[in-house]
């Protein structure tokens, strides 16, 4: 052992063998092994299935009672408009389970431009380990939700996390993300014989009364039933400030006359993570109406909203993992400025 500490990144959607095979390096060349636990709390797609709770109970299941004591695991949030903050998180977090003076070492397998971060921690050793097998979570994921044999999905999986996958395959949490994968994929077949890869254009109200911001429950694919901004797809004809003013009537009925709206504008930006949405490439404009204190205005669902309501500032964190794409970061862009 020539390290105090070894730090893994990761998702582990699904924990496989590749990532079974990172845990027992660092585990050779250190005492302690820390796994962070990325993606925590965020909108749960196809890409992000699992819990960190979920994860860390994978985990632990495909590893032998031994190494147990010597793994400790630290759910870590996305900040996906900032990789500052998400280092800021990260230098935090280790500097909590670590003491001072420990000799600390990362581990990882540089797969592919995603693997970039590896690259951000120059105050720590880094050892690129090989890539076991041809594994890949995505193609398990794929397999798993498209609801192919199990010889499929479970050849790369530790049989710990087989059985786990196998039980979950029952739940109705699977038979919603199941449906979800399907809806991505025919969109994506659609999209395919387009001459270029299309990039689309929605526009998002992040509309802020009181403490108070204004969302929706969704009732449409992707997404069906998680709370959302009022927003859509920008029709061809209109301004993208005008595509946001008609989004937000037709799903909230939100009955404040326009020039009011257009005068409560306080804030614009342009949300862009190129992952931030499963269907394509979606680029958001999104707008802060900040409106008078006042009593809230009455809101209703329509369109593709199954209801519209208004939910206290600090309930944002309660249903974080309730939230439809990068919602809860748009909201916290705004919120935190203004
Ligand atoms: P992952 O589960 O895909 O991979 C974890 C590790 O296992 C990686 O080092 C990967 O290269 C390695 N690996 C995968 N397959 C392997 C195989 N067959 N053999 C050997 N090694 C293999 O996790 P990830 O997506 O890389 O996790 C990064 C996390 O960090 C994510 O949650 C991401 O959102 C987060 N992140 C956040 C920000 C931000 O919020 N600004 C920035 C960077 C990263």
């Amino acid at each position: 052992m020539t390290f105090d500490v070894a730090v893994l990144i990761g998702r582990f959607q699904p924990f496989h063998q590749g990532h079974l095979h990172l845990v027992g390096t660092a585990l050779e060349r250190a005492d302690r092994l820390l796994i962070l636990l990325g993606s925590h709390r965020c909108a749960p797609d196809t890409r992000n299935p699992w819990s960190s709770q979920e994860r860390e109970q994978m985990i632990r299941a495909a590893l032998p009672d031994s190494l147990q004591e010597r793994i400790e695991f630290i759910p870590l949030r996305d900040h996906l408009y900032s990789d500052n903050l998400w280092l800021a998180e990260v230098q935090q977090k280790v500097t909590s389970a670590t003491e001072e003076g420990d000799r600390v070492l990362l581990v990882g397998h540089r797969k592919d431009r995603s693997s970039y971060y590896l690259e951000l921690f120059p105050q720590w050793e880094r050892e690129d380990v090989p890539i076991r097998g041809d594994i890949h979570s995505t193609a398990i994921r794929e397999a798993f939700f498209s609801g192919q044999p199990e010889e499929i999905w479970a050849a790369d999986l530790p049989p710990a996390v087989q059985a786990q996958l196998a039980a979950y395959r029952k739940t109705g949490r699977y038979c919603w993300l199941a449906e979800e994968a399907a809806y991505i994929r025919t969109y994506r077949q659609i999209w395919s014989v387009a001459p270029y890869p299309p990039t689309f254009v929605t526009t998002d109200a992040v509309v802020v009364q009181s403490g108070h911001v204004l969302v929706v429950k969704r009732r449409v694919r992707p997404g069906q039933g998680l709370i959302a901004l009022p927003g859509g797809y920008l029709h061809q004809d209109e301004k993208v400030v005008d595509g946001m003013l008609r989004e937000l009537r037709e799903e909230t009925g939100l009955k404040v006359p326009k020039p009011v709206l257009e005068g409560s504008i306080a804030g614009s930006h342009v949300f862009d993570a190129p992952g931030r949405s499963a269907r394509a490439r979606v680029i958001t404009h999104a707008f802060l109406i900040q409106l008078k204190a006042g009593p809230l205005p009455a809101v209703r669902g329509a369109d593709d909203a199954e209801k519209a309501f208004w939910m206290p500032l600090a309930d944002i964190y309660a249903h974080e993992d309730n939230f439809f794409e990068d919602h809860v970061q748009i909201i916290q862009h705004f919120i935190s400025r203004f």
